[in-house]
């Protein structure tokens, strides 16, 4: 097991908040987890997990130990003329793994491509983008309990993913690292263009293969969200609110060209445009500024936890007084 001390979180966070973990491990094994868990418990510290660092807010000191699995092999478990079931390592990046599957003829993942982190941190949010969320093809989730280093499988329906949430953020909120996930992918081509600007380059262009569907979702997000390597940043940093259909038809009133998406008996609406709305994009903060292409992207230019933080606030206090909406923040503060 590789213990640091006093260890630099700085490039490990897309934030790139200048953070100091008073103990660092890089788990390459599950020997080196226990490792890790019987020294924490040895010595009284709290174990924190971190995947790829995009999508908390990192406070200045993490006290206690911070634990990174980075294990990236994969199995095939079973194989049929229509699909796979494989298990992946929490390690193995979202995007390089998106990639390997397409290379192989396995689709699903196609509308999920670009999205930074790791494949161990997907379904802690259930993360989605156009139309797809992750849950439509994960099948169990293996893992460890931190407090007793007992492992754990978890089938899909059991983890309640919901828009952004599941079990780990909920129930099981840091009691968990998640070692490896099972996903069941379809040899057969399905995509999805459901999502405007999808939707737009079929028209023009006709139905694409998974393949160009991914490249298609790269471009677009390319386009439209800054790299954290250039502009760091958490990705979006609101959920997109949903709010009872009385509390819709009032806004709407206000602001009769509000995009909206009717749920069954609600309405979810787009915090970038709430924000937008508000004549924020492009705006500072002190270091941190909400993006000037995308208004659901903070980025931050040397700030803090308290920096980042402080701006969301603001942002959050002028939402609600304007159309009476509390915004929730997705990245998770770190600390
Ligand atoms: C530019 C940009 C674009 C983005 N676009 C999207 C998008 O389109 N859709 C979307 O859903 N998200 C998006 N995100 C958010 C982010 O990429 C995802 O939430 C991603 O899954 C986070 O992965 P990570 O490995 O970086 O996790 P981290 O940020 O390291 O961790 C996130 C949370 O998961 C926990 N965690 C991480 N790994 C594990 C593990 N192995 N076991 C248990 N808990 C763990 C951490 O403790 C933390 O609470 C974007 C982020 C950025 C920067």
């Amino acid at each position: 097991m590789n213990l640091i001390q006093k260890h630099s979180l700085k490039s490990l966070n897309t934030l790139a908040i200048d953070s100091m973990a008073d103990y660092f491990v890089d788990a390459v094994t599950i020997d080196d987890v226990r490792n890790a868990l019987s020294y924490a418990k040895q010595h009284d510290l709290a174990v924190k997990v971190l995947g790829g660092g995009s999508n908390v807010v990192m406070a200045d000191r993490i006290s206690g130990l911070v634990l990174k699995y980075t294990a990236s092999q994969y199995k095939l478990l079973s194989e049929t003329n229509e699909a796979v079931t494989i298990e992946v390592d929490a390690g193995f990046e979202w995007h390089a793994f998106v990639l390997f599957c397409l290379n192989k003829g396995w689709f699903g993942l196609e509308n999920l491509s670009y999205i930074p982190g790791t494949v161990g941190a997907a379904p802690v949010q259930n993360i989605g983008a156009y139309g797809v969320e992750v849950k439509d093809v994960i099948q169990r989730v293996h893992g460890v309990y931190l407090e007793t280093g007992e492992t754990f499988t978890l089938d899909a329906d059991d983890c309640d993913f919901s828009y952004r949430e599941s079990i780990f953020k909920q129930a099981l909120n840091n009691q968990t690292l998640i070692t490896s996930v099972e996903f069941k992918l379809s040899k057969q081509a399905n995509v999805q263009v459901g999502y405007a600007p999808l939707n737009s380059m079929a028209s023009e262009q006709g139905m694409p293969t998974p393949l160009q569907l991914s490249q298609w979702v790269v471009e677009v997000r390319q386009s439209k969200l800054p790299e954290p390597s250039k502009l760091p940043n958490a990705g979006s940093f609101f959920k997109n609110p949903v709010v009872s259909l009385e509390k819709f038809e009032t806004i709407q009133q206000a602001n009769p060209d509000i995009p909206n998406y009717p749920q069954s008996n609600s309405v979810k609406l787009p915090a970038g445009w709430l924000i937008d709305q508000l004549g924020l994009k492009g705006k500072s903060f002190g270091s941190v500024s909400v993006h000037d292409k995308q208004a659901l992207v903070l980025v931050n230019h040397g700030g803090t936890c308290v920096d980042v933080e402080a701006a969301a606030n603001e942002i959050k206090r002028q939402v609600k007084g304007e159309y009476g909406i509390e915004l929730e923040q997705e990245p998770r503060v770190f600390s």
